[in-house]
């Protein structure tokens, strides 16, 4: 198992940490001869959506992400990544990739709740214990189409989701040392 992991800005390392715990191989990709390997998977990160956006324009990734995407390939978007692979950003035209039925609102908590950590469930792994998840400035999902799954509630918002072979979450998973999302992610691989 090989999974690429996008590395033009964000929290990459933690999950290229966390997925080599689980004994996947990881590549980091930070250009298009990078994307270009062979890859049972993709992460896209937390960070800044704006200027990961930017970063990806520039080196012509958005494109051939989107087409891989499109044609099954395996994604776990993690807060801005979730942002990235959102069809519908509340209040945005930018164009990103665009591949998953979802509408999101961006630092959906305002300022005061920027940052938090909480625990939640996750359908389709078993609790207790339930799983740690940390939210740094987090978007939340305000809408899903009809063939996503939504896979975790917090406080009466989704903060995770999969459509197909697509997995999005608002939180970071890999920073914490809970590796059940991950391992659910390389199940979907
Ligand atoms: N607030 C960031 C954005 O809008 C996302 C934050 C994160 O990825 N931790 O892109």
């Amino acid at each position: 198992m090989k999974i690429a992991i996008l590395a033009l800005q964000g929290a990459f390392a933690e999950h290229q940490q966390m997925l080599q715990r689980l004994g996947a191989e990881t590549f980091l990709v930070r250009n298009l001869q990078d994307f270009s390997q062979p890859k049972d998977g993709l992460i896209i990160p937390g960070g800044e959506s704006t200027a990961m956006l930017r970063i990806m324009n520039d080196e012509g990734l958005l494109l051939p992400i989107q087409t891989e995407i499109l044609h099954g390939l395996p994604v776990f978007g993690t807060c801005a990544g979730m942002i990235l692979l959102a069809k519908q950003v509340e209040g945005e035209q930018r164009r990103r990739l665009a591949t998953m039925d979802i509408c999101v609102r961006r630092n959906a908590y305002g300022r005061q709740l920027g940052s938090f950590s909480t625990e939640g469930e996750f359908r389709g792994i078993p609790t207790p214990p339930l799983l740690p998840m940390t939210f740094i400035r987090a978007p939340y999902i305000n809408n899903v189409e009809a063939d996503v799954e939504i896979l975790s509630v917090i406080d009466g918002h989704i903060v995770a989701a999969r459509q197909d072979k697509q997995l999005v979450c608002s939180f970071h998973p890999e920073l914490t040392s809970d590796p059940r999302i991950h391992q659910y992610f390389l199940n979907l691989c």
